[in-house]
């Protein structure tokens, strides 16, 4: 093979690419036919591709570049850890000081007594950490039938078994099925499933379900709740206000613990550190990955407040661990982007281009033909694709085929959204400013005026 470099021809790429390349969610045959789009390079909200393209990001990657890409001193930081130390474990009570410092910034950032942190290499691992780690705390109580974990259909929580099993994706669970002791309920999801309710009696609605499905199965066979403060991967689905205080109240009720899975809705994303502050979750475990790094390094984990620790602690050895569990380099690099994310108030540059600038342009699309509902918390949005707006009426060609469209119309003008089923969505690098919130929306209009224009 010859090698290859960012001059390679974008057909050769591809072909090698196809030949070689086992991609995560894509249809192999299809990639072989279309090929798929090199990215060369990026800089704060925009890619390059290798056709020349310039690119305007709206999705972040995947809803994790939060600082923009291109920032020189992760990289810079990350060399010198490397020339440092690239690796060691923290196992066997050893450590080293990237993780010690991320651990304690950590405990800083996060509210309430979220205070102690255990690393993984990503958001499913840590999820699969989280849930071992909610069936120890219950052993070591002396309640070691409380192992079941309650999660909602449509939510997303990683592709691991652990990870795929507490999501409520059933084309993942269709494939190599789940592991056991995962429960399902109903997702907050109004425009699609609230019928004739109120947003606020329908939110209420789905999170008494949690009170029903713990009072089928026995409180005292329930571990935890886990849910994310706005599903990402669904779709953007934004809980109607009602929702999350009546599942705070109702795991409080039961003794059930709270786990807040802010992979996306972490570090900014929602307009505040953390998506629990947003709507006023106090959970027990957070979480987190992506946005920790900004997606410069693969890191992740889950923090775990003082009582949880406390009481897992005190049984002695925790069996588990990723050789990863702390990387240094991976966390020397999340330190630096959490210094940058501090340091240039990225988070409230977040909260302040969100509301009301992108708020109001981002309503305004509820206005095209195509669309019935805009909705947008901090720098996630989404919009629903429908033939009528008034009845909220799904398209009669198969769900995601106008969405899919949309998305192409979308790619085709330089701009990633990304389509599920027929709600459009984006998270772009929290430092977009207002010049690119406008091309944006010039983008994303442009883009639904062609998918309206070929529908008919
Ligand atoms: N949890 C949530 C809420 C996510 O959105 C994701 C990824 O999109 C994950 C977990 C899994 O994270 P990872 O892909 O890093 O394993």
């Amino acid at each position: 093979m010859n090698m290859i470099n960012n001059n390679t021809p974008t057909a050769e790429l591809q072909k090698l690419d196809a030949a070689h390349h086992f991609h995560p969610f894509t249809d192999k045959a299809g990639l072989a036919k279309k090929g798929a789009r090199v990215i060369l390079r990026g800089e704060g909200c925009w890619l390059t591709d290798s056709e020349g393209h310039r690119i305007l990001d709206g999705m972040a990657g995947l809803w994790c570049v939060n600082i923009g890409y291109g920032r020189r001193e992760l990289g810079e930081v990350a060399a010198r850890q490397m020339m440092e130390l690239p690796y060691y474990n923290t196992f066997f009570q050893t450590t080293h000081v990237p993780a010690i410092a991320l651990a304690a910034k950590l405990a800083e950032l996060a509210p309430g007594d979220l205070n102690h942190v255990f690393f993984a290499g990503s958001g499913s691992e840590a999820n699969d950490t989280n849930i071992r780690l909610v069936r120890r705390y219950w052993q070591v109580k002396g309640q070691p039938e409380r192992r079941i974990l309650i999660a909602r259909w449509n939510g997303y929580h990683g592709s691991t078994m652990g990870g795929g099993s507490l999501g409520g994706m059933k084309p993942i669970h269709a494939h190599g099925g789940r592991i056991d002791g995962v429960e399902h309920i109903g997702q907050p999801y109004w425009w699609g499933e609230g019928g004739d309710m109120s947003e606020d009696e329908f939110g209420l609605m789905r999170a008494r379900e949690l009170e029903e499905k713990i009072l089928e199965l026995g409180a005292d066979k329930v571990a935890a709740f886990i849910g994310e403060p706005v599903q990402g991967a669904g779709g953007v689905i934004i809980p109607p206000k009602t929702y999350w205080p009546e599942i705070q109240r109702i795991c409080r009720k039961y003794g059930i613990l709270l786990i807040a899975d802010e992979v996306i809705t972490g570090f900014g994303r929602t307009g505040n550190w953390f998506g629990s502050q947003t709507f006023g979750i106090t959970p027990d475990i957070m979480t987190i990955a992506k946005g920790l790094s900004s997606g410069y390094a693969p890191i992740g984990g889950s923090i775990i407040s003082d009582e949880v620790a406390e009481v897992v602690g005190s049984g002695g050895d925790f069996n588990h661990g990723y050789t990863y569990s702390g990387h240094p380099v991976a966390a020397a690099v999340a330190l630096e982007n959490l210094r940058i994310l501090q340091d240039e108030n990225i988070v409230e540059h977040a909260a302040n281009v969100a509301h009301p600038y992108l708020a109001e342009r981002w309503a305004k699309l509820a206005d095209h033909p195509l669309v019935g509902e805009a909705k947008l918390v901090g720098l996630m949005g989404s919009i629903v694709l429908t033939p009528n707006k008034a009845r909220r009426a799904r398209f009669a060609s198969e769900e995601g085929t106008v969405g899919l469209r949309a998305r192409e119309r979308c790619f085709a003008n330089d701009l990633i959204m990304r389509h599920v089923g027929d709600r459009m969505i984006i998270s772009p690098p929290l430092v977009i400013t207002p010049a690119e919130i406008d091309v944006l929306i010039d983008r994303a209009t442009k883009s639904l005026d062609e998918c309206y224009a070929g529908l008919k």
